[in-house]
This record gives C-alpha cells, structure tokens and sequence, in this order.
C-alpha cells in the first residue's frame, strides 16, 4: 500500500498536517518516537504555562494585600503542581489522538528512518520514498518531516554528566524545587524559567552572553522587565559568559551545589554557586534518521525549504522547528498547513506571512509583540503606558507597563506592535492582524475594541 502522505514526527506540525491531509480525504502514515503532541504538548509550551499558572496563583495570593484581601499562611505543594500538569498534559494528547481517529490515519509508535535503498526520485511522475520503522517498511508519495529541536547543550566544561545541570526537560520534570538555580541563557526559555522559580521563592541568577537578556526583543519592552526582576532581586548578569561548572561535593544531608566560572566581556571573573544549572542557550533541528536523502539541502543544521516548506527533492516537505526558521509551534503548526496546501495543489498556494508572526515571552508581566522592531527600519514610534486601560489600572496594582506601536513614515501601515503588561498574550493577535492585512492607522481606527479590556491600548496608543 502507498500511503499520499507520510508524516516523521507527530508534534504540532505533524499532526497539523495529518488532520489538514485527512480532512482533504488522503491517507495518512504519521510516525511518532515518544508521544504524540511533541515538544509543545509534552516538554514545552503547554507544561511550562501550566506550572507558570500554579507559580502566579501563588505570586499572587502572597502579595494579594494590595488589592486588599488578606491571604494569610499560603502555601503551595509542589507535588501536585506537578500532578496537575501530568493531568493537563494527558487531557491535551488525548485531543490530538481524538483528532487524528480516522481510518484514513495511521499511526506508527517508533523511530522512522527513510531506507537507505530508496531509490533518488527523479520527477514528480512516479515518485516513492519508503521509510522503515520497527523492522516494517512503508511507501509514501509525500514525505513531510516534522522532526523537530532538540536543547542545544553548548561545549562548556564540566557541564557534561554533571549532576547539578538541567535542560527544560529535567526542570519540568524535577519532582522537587531547587533550593537555588543559576539559568544560562537569558532568552525565552530562560526568563520564564526564571520567572516559574523567583514566584515559587526559589533564589534566581540568569546569565546571559549578550548585552541583554531577550536580545531579539524590542529593548525598551524588555527594559522594563529587567528593572522589575532586578528589583524583585532576581540577579541577572548581562555580557557573561559561562567558562566551566565544578561541582561542589554534596552534603551529607542535601543536594549537591555547582559553581558557575563566569567571564564578563570585560575580563572580570564572576562565581555563581547554584544548586541547579539550567542550560538555555538555543534548540537545534533534529535530522537523524534522514541520512538516506543524501541529497537534502541543509543550512546551519537545519532543512531548507521554499516558501511553501517544499525542500531541494521533489515530494519531500518539512515544517516546525526542523526548518530552523523561528521555533515557534503556531509557525510550526502554519507551515504545517502551507506544505499540505502545497501537496494538495490547493490554488491559490498560500505562503507564510513571516512579517506578522506574533510571540509572547511568559514571564510576568508578559511580554507581547508582532512585526518589526525599531532597530529594523525608520518608522514613527507611537508609545503609551498600559495605565491608559481602565482595566489594566484596576487589576495591575503597581505596574506601568507599555505598548508600543510602530508606523510605516510613507504608507502609515502598521508594522509593529511590541508590549510589556497582563494579559497582552491575549490581545496581541488583534495587532497580527492589523499587521498581516497591512492596516493603515486610519483602518485600524475603525475598529471598535470591547470597554474595558485591556485590548483598548491598542487603540489608545495611535
Ligand atoms: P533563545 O534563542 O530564545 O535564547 C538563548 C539565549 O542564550 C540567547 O539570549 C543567547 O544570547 C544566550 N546564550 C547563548 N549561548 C550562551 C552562553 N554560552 N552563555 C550565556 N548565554 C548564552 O533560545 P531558548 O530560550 O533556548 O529557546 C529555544 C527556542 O524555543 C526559541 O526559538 C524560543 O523562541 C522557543 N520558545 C518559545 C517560547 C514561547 O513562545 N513562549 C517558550 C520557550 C521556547
């Protein structure tokens, strides 16, 4: 049997694809190693957002008196955050299985590796690839792989087999806080890290190579969360770089510690001594498996795909973290939906609007943003504090926040929107589409955002 399409990978672009190709009434062959739902839904987004949430209702409740309710002798148990992940977790694989039953849909538990017998395609004619998996072979007229990133783990010495170092992996799944962590590596994955511990009490140091932690991120928003965190005595070194780990000789009755040799990009010499070291430093492709494809092209370690996720070999696609263009699940889960659109000849072909792709940082406040950031091109920079929402005035006690909108100088579109305040996460998408349509001002101003939401800033800010 040949199957249209056969799917390496079965996280958010995997699956993405197999329920896009079902419903078009294709079969479809879908290998998974671990569990279905990938990084996202098993080591990623969703566990992360699910202990952040127990951390901030916590957060919350002990500095709950400046909204004048008294919360006295609040606790948490750390066991059942992460019992109620487990839980969250099972309840969204199980959707994603529920979205995949369909007689058209096969699924393979295993690691799949395209045969080295596979004969080199020449023309879209009669096109095969057979991927073998647990001893079975399997042909597929299309080949979409979705084999996602693995944590990059950078050559520091003393890092490896250490016992005090972390990836995101082990931190979601410790079954007990440190008593401190040291982060190195301030981007996202890093400053929620960061975030999840400082709100449980755990004692926080990010170190960060750059000058600033969120380098990709516009600067002023950044600015902000920086001033909170430091004053809220998280320690954060910018321009360090780490040099080696030693670890410390545990004590009888506790964990062992590690000591962090850091250089400053002035020479100066630092110690970190953490009971935990998480490494967030970067993810790269995961391309094992597909040695056969002698031929496919790669960048920097990564698949390179056309516009429409097509790669250099005709019927073999790739979408979400192996194209190594932003590692994003809902870029994953988009490119996902262009390659299938592609396969199927859908007209017109849709390619991915790279300019509008929204992203938010979880820490707290979150942080928002769409489109360029002014280092990019010369706009108009329209700025303006959260405290201009009603809303976020009455449910922010303390903070200021900011959204930034950035305006095409000539043509008056909106090319940007970066913001720092709760819950931007949530309204962001409106300024991705202002940005995706290519909203002028006087456009936007017709819409008419719901009183009082936070969302108005949107507006206000023109
Ligand atoms: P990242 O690229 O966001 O950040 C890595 C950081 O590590 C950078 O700031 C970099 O300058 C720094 N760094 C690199 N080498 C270093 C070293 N030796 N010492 C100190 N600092 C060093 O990568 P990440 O945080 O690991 O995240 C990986 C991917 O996952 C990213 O693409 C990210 O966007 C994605 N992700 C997204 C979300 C979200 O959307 N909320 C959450 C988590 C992860």
């Amino acid at each position: 049997m040949k199957y249209f399409l056969g799917i390496i990978g079965g996280g958010v672009a995997g699956y993405t694809a197999a329920a896009k190709a079902i419903e078009a009434g294709k079969n479809v062959l879908l290998f998974e190693q671990n569990t279905l739902g990938g990084t996202c839904l098993n080591v990623g987004c969703i566990p992360t957002k699910t202990l952040l949430y127990s951390a901030k209702q916590y957060y919350n409740a002990i500095h709950a008196d400046k909204y004048g309710v008294n919360a006295e002798q609040v606790s948490f148990d750390y066991t059942k955050i992460q019992q109620r992940k487990t839980k969250v977790i099972r309840k969204l694989v199980a959707g994603v299985k529920a979205k995949l039953n369909s007689e058209l849909c096969t699924i393979v538990s295993g690691s799949a590796s395209l045969t080295p017998c596979t004969p080199s395609p020449k023309g879209e004619g009669d096109i095969k690839y057979v991927i073998s998996c647990n001893g079975e072979t399997y042909e597929v007229e299309n080949l979409l792989i979705c084999t996602g990133s693995t944590n990059f783990v950078p050559p520091i010495p003393g890092i490896q087999d250490n016992p005090c170092v972390w990836d995101s992996t082990l931190a979601l799944e410790a079954k007990e806080l440190p008593s401190s962590i040291a982060i190195v590596g301030g981007g996202v994955i890093g400053m929620e890290f960061a975030t999840l511990y400082h709100e449980l009490g755990v004692p926080v140091t990010v170190i960060e190579a750059m000058p600033t932690i969120l380098p990709n991120l516009d600067q002023e928003v950044v600015a902000i969360l920086r001033e909170k965190y430091e004053k809220a005595s998280i320690r954060i070194l910018t321009n360090t770089k780490v040099k080696s780990l030693t670890p410390l000789t545990p004590s009888p009755e506790g964990e062992g510690e590690c000591v962090i040799h850091c250089a400053t990009a002035d020479g100066e010499n630092i110690e970190v001594q953490a009971a935990k070291v998480l490494i967030s430093v970067g993810r790269r492709a995961n391309i094992q498996g597909l040695e056969a494809l002698t031929e496919l092209e790669y960048n920097r370690g990564a698949i390179v795909v056309d516009d429409f996720m097509k790669t250099n070999l005709p019927n073999v696609y790739a979408a979400g973290d192996v194209t190594g263009k932003i590692m994003l699940a809902h870029v994953a889960s988009r490119q996902a939906e262009v390659a299938v659109g592609r396969m199927l000849k859908q007209i017109p072909l849709q390619r991915i609007a790279y300019n509008a792709i929204p992203s938010v940082v979880y820490t707290n406040p979150e942080i928002a943003s769409v489109g360029i950031t002014e280092d990019v091109m010369d706009c108009e920079v329209h700025r303006l504090p959260m405290t201009y929402s009603g809303r976020f005035v009455a449910e922010n006690e303390g903070e200021t926040g900011l959204c930034k909108m950035l305006i095409d100088k000539k043509s008056k579109a909106v090319m940007g929107v970066h913001m720092i305040g709760n819950p931007c996460s949530e309204f962001v998408a409106a300024a991705s589409f202002a940005v995706r349509m290519g909203y002028t001002v006087a456009e936007f101003q017709q819409v008419v955002f719901p009183h009082p939401t936070v969302s108005e800033i949107l507006k206000e800010v023109l």
